[in-house]
């Protein structure tokens, strides 16, 4: 299959992880917007969103666990940080295999205008 992050989870393209498990994984951003960027991704090939059904509740709840955990042991919990997904082209999204973008280390600005 000819999707970037599928390389990564392989071991083909090389990345930065910070967490690993059977089901997921999560890795630097390779362009940071922010001090701490990274993507938390699912090893199942899941292309956006839309595609996620009720089989992967679990699997989603792991994700936002994963972003919990990292989130703490980047030291980061208590700062703040934000957690985007990017959804098709209005949206944003340039990698379709989900992934969730954990954004912290600095003031955010954008969004909500905050
Ligand atoms: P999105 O626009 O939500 O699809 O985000 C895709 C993200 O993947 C972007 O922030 C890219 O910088 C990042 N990215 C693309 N290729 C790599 C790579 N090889 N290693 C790490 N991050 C990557």
């Amino acid at each position: 299959m000819d999707c970037i992050f599928c390389k990564i989870i392989e071991g083909s393209i090389p990345s930065a992880k910070v967490f690993e498990n059977d089901r997921i994984v999560a890795f630097r951003d390779i362009q940071p917007a922010a001090p701490v960027h990274i993507l938390i991704i699912p090893k199942k090939h899941i292309p956006t969103m839309n595609d996620v059904t009720a089989e992967d509740d679990a699997l989603m709840a792991e994700l936002f666990a994963a972003a919990r955990q990292i989130a703490r042991e980047l030291g980061i919990a208590e700062s703040g940080y934000r957690l985007i997904n990017n959804v098709n082209a209005d949206g944003g999204q340039v990698v379709y295999h989900l992934h969730i973008h954990l954004l912290g280390g600095a003031k955010l600005h954008g969004l909500n205008g905050a």
